[in-house]
């Protein structure tokens, strides 16, 4: 079950040769960029004086406000005619999405770990595989496309079309693995209910793919006995290509991180400084082999830990935990990342409204309902219901083109939302996980 048997049970010394080598190569490759450019002048560093993967602690973390400061082409590292490709983050700030570019090269080194991370879980050439994330802009639907097509599975591209459809192209064609969202697996299997088909007995079904948003291990355990598949966590970002960054293995006890193609570091989150193996933290990510968009100490503000024994499956790659929870507000909406921020400065923009609002959210069945309050000013409450209506209105829509649920707002009257020593509460999470 290995895809390319050397580099994954590549000697964990040769390993560490092998990314020193890389480092050098993609801090050169970052220079050529206008950010780190002028970062690495600034700091008078030369790329060519790195010697030892010690050294890359003098390097400054990258953050995805450097991102968004520098968007569209900051951080390239290559002439825009070598660019082959744009992928878009789920995520809006000030009313853009974050631009990851490629190069042929980084689309085809892309498809090579996605390859290695489904081929590792057994998949091959004679799997049908269904695709029921979104293709397009976002990074899940052609990331897992491209590498199904280098194994040579008979790939269906059936993104994100109706779950009937889906069923029914799962019984035509006999599909074999899948790759969906947790929820959608759930809400799938109602279906599947009401039409009354048992996917466990009326399917060709074996094996699962599910990523994109956290998850816990009694969700997986739900998913395998609704289906009677075997399910493999997989994650990725959008910043580090998308899927591929990290692969659950047989054994399926955390999730390898290739790291011929990512050097890991996991930091605290207050002191910035490297925790050892085995605590838990912030992860730190920089591409070895990204030639488009080389990006350097990226904090992935995703929280987990390096699980320091050995696997079992005989791959040296280290594995990461499943994702334990973030180091900043970021917020998972049906696949969509939503930040306070957003939401902050969309309603700084409709006169009226202030000082204080708060998120809340909350699951009911499969469905998340995000509740909005906003404090508005005290003349709205005069007795006048119509303006006061109006207002809630024109905060809806507002709102509504960049979160993928329509929110409802409340309003009330200033400063009478909750604060915990002094500071606004943001947001307050209900949504229990599917199944605990
Ligand atoms: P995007 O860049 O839009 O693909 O979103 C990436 C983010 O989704 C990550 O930084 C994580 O917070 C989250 N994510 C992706 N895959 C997983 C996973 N398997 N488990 C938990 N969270 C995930
Ligand atoms: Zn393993």
């Amino acid at each position: 079950m290995y895809w390319e048997k050397e580099i994954e049970t590549i000697p964990r010394e040769s390993l560490l040769e092998l990314q020193l080598t890389r480092l050098k190569e993609s801090l050169k490759k970052a220079s050529a960029s206008p950010f780190y450019g002028k970062v690495f002048k600034e700091m008078g560093f030369d790329p060519s004086q790195f010697h030892s993967i010690e050294d890359l602690q003098s390097i400054p973390f990258t953050t995805k406000e450097d991102l968004r400061r520098n968007r569209p082409y900051g951080f390239t590292a290559v002439p825009k005619k070598k660019l082959i490709r744009v992928h878009l983050s789920s995520e809006i700030i000030d009313d853009r999405a974050l631009a990851v570019f490629h190069t042929a090269d980084d689309i085809d080194q892309w498809a090579d770990v996605m390859a290695r991370s489904m081929a590792m879980t057994g998949m091959s050439d004679n799997d049908v595989f269904q695709n029921m994330l979104p293709y397009g802009l976002l990074t899940g639907g052609l990331g897992f496309h491209y590498g199904a097509e280098k194994i040579g599975a008979l790939v269906i591209p059936a993104g994100v079309e109706n779950s009937r459809r889906q069923i029914q192209l799962m019984q035509d064609f006999e599909t074999t693995v899948i790759h969906i969202s947790p929820i959608y697996a759930l809400h799938l299997s109602v279906v599947f209910q009401e039409i009354g088909i048992d996917p466990r007995k009326h399917t060709h079904l074996k094996t699962a793919f599910i990523g994109a948003e956290p998850h816990s291990e009694k969700t997986r355990d739900k998913i395998e006995e609704l289906f009677g598949i075997k399910v493999f966590n997989s994650y990725g970002l959008s910043e580090m290509n998308g899927p591929g960054v990290s692969f659950e293995c047989p054994a399926r006890m955390g999730m390898h991180v290739w790291e011929d193609h990512f050097f890991v570091e996991i930091i605290d989150p207050n002191t910035l400084k490297p925790v050892s193996d085995g605590q838990p933290g912030e992860l730190v990510l920089t591409t070895l082999l990204r030639q488009g968009m080389p990006l350097l100490r990226y904090r992935t503000r995703d929280l987990t830990r390096v699980i320091p024994e050995p696997c079992k499956c005989g791959r040296t790659h280290k594995r990461i935990e499943r994702i334990s929870g973030r180091t900043d507000d970021m917020m998972i909406i049906k696949g969509v990342n939503i930040y306070p921020s957003q939401i902050e400065k969309k309603l700084a923009n409709l006169p009226g409204t202030g000082p204080n609002f708060m998120i809340i959210l909350e699951r009911e069945g499969l469905n998340d309902h995000m509740i909005i309050k906003v404090e508005v000013q005290k003349e709205f409450f005069s007795g006048n219901l119509k303006q006061l209506e109006n207002l809630r209105q024109k905060i809806i829509e507002a709102l509504k083109t960049d979160i993928p649920i329509t929110p409802k707002v409340k309003l009330v009257e200033p400063n009478t939302l909750a604060k915990i020593e002094g500071r606004f509460v943001r947001v307050i999470d209900n949504r229990k996980d599917l199944y605990f």
